[in-house]
């Protein structure tokens, strides 16, 4: 499979089934029902062990974004291979000293950080707080000050860059919420660096997600890498300067930086500076170590000769294609080798942007099949939700040969907990 080249892990057709580094995945449909998130921790460890091999020959520290997939035995499998991590929230803070990590290992970023998430962060000393505004600066000193410490801060900059990705996951243009403009970030930075509360200890930037080419990267890395040697000369000295992440994969086998090429682009900007290098990759570590397996329940057919596949899993699940016309790879995890058919593959929710894939070519399958979405492992299960009162899904992790259980499908009783 050209998806898996470069890693001998992962999802992939192992004689005449879909399995996850060598199980079944009819075998965990069978055991856990559908639909169900399935993850490989092997091929987790081995995306972040090529992101710590492309860095190696550089300082540098890499902050795992937790917004991509926060499972608990997920972050665990990232902690124990070394990477550290980045939180959107104060739930993802949360989740990160759960799974065993210090303040120190954690930066926060959020363009609308709340009084409590910054009151949290300050107080347990994080490595950054990605600041996004001279007001939210001015509140994290505010905070410091009554809590007689020093809050270690990063400016995120808006380097004004087009990412060609998605415009809903594009964040670097000056008509984006994101961070400051790059041309009033020498002024507000030369402020914070002068406040007795604040330790200035870095610059941060994040362009895009899903990102396909490099020179946007290239170009952002440049720019406050620029803005670090101006405030140089403005004796404000940074540690370092933290890139974001961004980087994609290869949801319909196009092709994709290698870590190595985007690690070897990004020190290459950075290296004349001598400043620590920070990324925070969070799709190029989980998204392809995921799946989502859901049911089919429904197939009928529609005009042209066309039909309609219907699943037990939709956007509830896996909000990616309707929220961004996403692409996933879908499979029947137990192939048939009758000739393929025009099917749209639709989900179960009561919306027309309800449908994981259009005119795809599969051979038809009966209901009860168990199909496979591919590349699946960020920002789907992460954005799952209770709409139509669907359960949170099941969540299965695969390791060394064996899977369990990693969190249990939720019941009607978990939904109503909170209510009246
Ligand atoms: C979303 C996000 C990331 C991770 O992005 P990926 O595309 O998943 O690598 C990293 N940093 C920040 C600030 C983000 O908002």
């Amino acid at each position: 499979m050209p998806y898996n080249a470069g890693f001998m892990c992962g999802f992939g057709l192992t004689g005449s089934a879909w399995t996850c580094d060598g199980v079944p995945l009819s075998a965990i449909a069978a055991a856990v029902g559908t639909p169900a998130y399935v993850y490989s921790a092997a091929t987790i460890r081995d995306r972040l062990g090529a992101f710590s091999a492309g860095f190696a020959s550089y300082p540098h520290a890499i902050h795992y974004a937790l917004k991509a997939n926060s499972n608990l035995a997920v972050v665990r499998v990232v902690r124990a291979a070394g990477g550290l991590v980045d939180a959107n929230s104060g739930g993802e803070i949360d989740v990160a000293l759960r799974a065993g990590y210090a303040p120190g290992d954690i930066v926060l970023t959020g363009v609308g950080k709340t009084p409590a998430e910054i009151d949290r962060a300050v107080a347990l000393g994080v490595k950054a707080i990605n600041a996004e505004s001279s007001g939210e600066l001015d509140r994290i000193a505010a905070v410091a000050r009554a809590r007689q410490t020093i809050a270690r801060v990063a400016l995120r900059v808006n380097p004004d860059v087009a990412a060609d990705s998605h415009p809903h996951i594009s964040t670097g243009l000056s008509t984006h919420k994101f961070g400051v403009p790059i041309g009033a970030a020498r002024a507000i930075a030369r402020q914070a660096g002068a406040r007795g509360e604040l330790a200035f200890v870095g610059l941060h930037v994040h362009v895009a997600s899903q990102m396909l080419g490099l020179e946007p990267l290239r170009q952002a890395a440049a720019a406050v890498v620029g803005l670090a040697r101006e405030l140089r000369d403005d004796h404000v000295t940074v540690e370092h300067v933290d890139l974001g992440g961004g980087l994609g994969i290869a949801y319909d086998g196009e092709p994709v930086p290698s870590a190595d090429q985007y690690a070897a682009a990004l020190i290459e900007v950075v290296r004349p500076s001598g400043l620590t290098l920070v990324v925070e990759p969070g799709r190029a570590i989980v998204g392809a170590a995921g799946a989502l397996l859901t049911s089919v329940v429904d197939v009928k057919p529609q005009s042209g000769g066309k039909w309609f596949v219907v699943l037990d899993a939709g956007m509830s699940e896996l909000m990616r294609p309707a929220l961004y016309g996403a692409y996933h790879r879908i499979v029947l995890v137990e192939p048939r080798a009758t000739d393929p058919v025009s099917c749209d593959v639709v989900g179960p929710i009561c919306e027309s942007s309800d449908v994981f894939g259009v005119d795809r070519r599969l051979p038809l399958p009966a209901v009860g099949a168990v199909v496979a979405v591919l590349d699946a492992g960020a920002y789907g299960s992460a954005m799952a939700s209770n709409y139509n009162r669907h359960a949170l899904p099941v969540e299965v992790m695969v390791d060394a040969g064996a899977w369990r259980v990693v969190r249990r499908r939720q019941t009607i009783d978990d939904q109503l907990v909170c209510e009246e």
